[in-house]
Formats: structure tokens, sequence, C-alpha cells
């Protein structure tokens, strides 16, 4: 059943006190990727809810996004998309400010990664102020080259979701999916 694959998946994943600096609780998914079946569960959830609705693009954010991503793109059928941190693609690319807790960073897409009419879904490992998730709603919407119609952004799909900072009220009326929601 769901309910014992998303409990199983739970137990894998690890917290980790004052990392990457103190007063941050840091869930760490390498340890579910240590299980293969919460492994495989993960995707599998996602490919359940996410095949035959016509997606034609999965947007993973680096880093760990990358590890979600594609077993779900190929699993669907749809093409994967990185949204990475800056100076890495080598194509053109858009550029999207977002800012942190401490300060701003920036996430780049390739022009003409996507199409206009297309249907995207952004997957991370996690969501906590949704400000990560936002910048890449942003770039998707923004895409030049799509036309300047942009992609529809179905879904933003995590992992884990950290309730107290109210991630998913920042998405606005983009909905977002979690398998995994943390007080
Ligand atoms: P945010 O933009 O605040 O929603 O932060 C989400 C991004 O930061 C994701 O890419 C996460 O991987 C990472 N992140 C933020 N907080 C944590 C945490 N407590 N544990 C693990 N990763 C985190």
């Amino acid at each position: 059943a769901t309910d014992d694959r998303i409990a199983r998946i739970a137990s894998t994943i690890r917290v980790i006190p004052d990392f990457p600096k103190p007063g941050i609780l840091f869930q760490d998914i390498t340890t579910l990727l240590l299980d293969p079946k919460a492994f495989k569960d993960t995707i599998d959830l996602f490919v359940e809810r996410y095949k035959d609705k016509n997606i034609n693009v999965i947007a993973g954010i680096e880093a760990r996004g990358f590890i979600f991503g594609p077993p779900i793109a190929l699993a669907i059928g749809a093409k994967f998309v990185p949204m990475r941190k800056p100076k890495k693609l080598p194509g053109e690319v858009i550029s999207e400010e977002y800012s942190l807790e401490y300060g701003t960073d920036i996430m780049e897409m390739h022009v003409g990664a996507v199409q206009p009419g297309e249907n995207a879904v952004i997957v991370d490992d996690l969501i906590a102020t949704g400000g990560t998730l936002n910048a890449a709603i942003s770039l998707l919407g923004l895409n030049l080259n799509a036309g300047r119609v942009g992609v529809t952004v179905v879904e933003c799909a995590c992992v884990i979701e950290l309730k107290e900072l109210k991630g998913r009220e920042k998405l606005g009326d983009n909905p977002l999916f979690v398998l995994v929601s943390e007080t």
C-alpha cells in the first residue's frame, strides 16, 4: 500500500543536526538511496502520479533533483531539463536570481530546453522556504525561446516538505506534491 511505502521512505531519511551550519536540521536523502526498495518506491510513487498526464518535461533542480528527476522522466517518457547553479551550463541560458536566508543565489536553464505548450513537473528533494522552487517556476514561465508563452508548470514534486517554513504558501497557485511532511 502507498502508506507502507511512505513510512519506509520516511524511515530511511537521516536527520543531521547543525549541518551545514548551527541550527539547521539537515534532511539527508543519501541514506534513502542506500535502500533500493525505498529508492524504487520513491520513484514509483512519483511515476504513478505523473504517468498518462501528458507531462513532457521533468525539470530537476541541482543537485538532488538530478537524482530523483531522471528516473521519473525515463519512466513517463518525458525529457529531463537541468536547472543549474550559475556558470555550469555551456549554452545560452536564462537566469533567475532568488533570495536565500543570507544573500541571494542564481538558477539557470538553457534557452530552448522547453517549448510553448509543454507541461512540466519540477522535481527537488526538499522544499523549505520555497524560494528555490519559486525561482524554477519563474524560469520555466519566462523561457523566451518558448515564444514568451512559457510552459505550464503542472506541479512541484519533492520527497520532503518542512511544513513549518510554509514554502507551500510561497508557491501561490502552483500545486505542490510531497511524499513526506516533516513538522
Ligand atoms: P528553499 O529554497 O528554502 O525551499 O530550500 C530548498 C533547497 O535547499 C532544496 O534544494 C534543498 O535540497 C535545500 N535544503 C533546504 N533546507 C534543507 C534541509 N533542512 N535539509 C536538506 N536540504 C535542505
